[in-house]
């Protein structure tokens, strides 16, 4: 059976007092609870992954970051490295999220060599891919989703490939509150498999983790990680408060 996640991606949301009060209600509330078969990670701004592992410690709650730079070390003003982020706890990092693609240019090449830097260091990429509402209008979507997956794994083993996490995350659901239909999630979660069976063979994309990302809340995250090929739940909105709480118990 594959682990189900629960990732929580804060965006560029809460101070660090903040992000303490939250943390600290995540782990009164979920810490106890949890079981091998679910994995609840929390990616808050850089500014709180410091606080968050001292508070996280010893908890089966685990800490992700949101973005990272390819490059080990070196003159690249702003960015933060892989060490780094270890060095804080960090064993999840999101890559190719559709706002950075979108504003950051984080096209498929640099995702790529984040992906590649990510595993070299041991830590897992949480790779997001998905398809603007044109891109689907017009019955590209799976193409598109197909390049950006063959493109995120250009280069990784089949053993490294196993140990990242994918997100489908249709671009037109993050943030609208017009999440995709479990029969839209499911359909894209299953050829993402499929994506990767071609890739490597199908035991490897069996043992792939492939989360639904886009508007998922109390009122529907329950049906759609209920669908067989989606392995549980990237979320935004919902992260940012007590909901999140309520979305893990449904699963546990
Ligand atoms: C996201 O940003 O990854 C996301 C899924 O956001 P939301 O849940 O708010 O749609």
């Amino acid at each position: 059976m594959r682990k189900k996640y629960i990732i929580g991606n804060w965006k560029m949301n809460k101070t660090n007092s903040e992000a303490k009060e939250l943390i600290a209600l995540f782990k009164e509330e979920l810490s106890g609870s949890l079981n091998e078969n679910i994995q609840v990670v929390v990616c808050p701004p850089y500014t709180s992954l410091d606080m968050a592992n001292s508070l996280l410690d010893n908890t089966n709650i685990k800490l992700g970051a949101q973005n990272v730079h390819y490059a080990p070390n070196g003159a690249y003003t702003g960015e933060i490295s892989i060490s780094m982020l270890k060095d804080l706890g960090v064993e999840f990092c999101i890559v190719g999220h559709s706002e950075r693609r979108a504003m950051f240019v984080e096209t498929d090449k640099l995702v790529n060599l984040k992906v590649q830097e990510i595993l070299k260091n041991k830590l897992k990429p949480v790779i997001c891919v998905g398809e603007t509402l044109e891109e689907r209008e017009y019955g590209k979507y799976k193409e598109v989703v197909k390049t950006q997956i063959e493109q995120a794994l250009k280069n990784i083993d089949s053993l490294c490939a196993q140990s990242c996490v994918i997100a489908y995350e249709p671009v037109w659901a993050i943030g609208t509150g017009k999440n995709a239909t479990v029969e839209q999630a499911q359909e894209m979660c299953e050829f993402i498999r499929y994506v990767i069976s071609q890739i490597y063979e199908i035991q490897v994309s069996q043992k792939v983790s492939i989360l639904y990302g886009g508007s998922v809340n109390i009122n529907n995250s329950k049906d759609i990680m209920s669908a067989p090929d989606i392995d549980g739940a990237l979320i935004g909105g919902a992260s940012l408060k007590s909901e999140f709480i309520d979305i893990v118990k449904t699963q546990i």
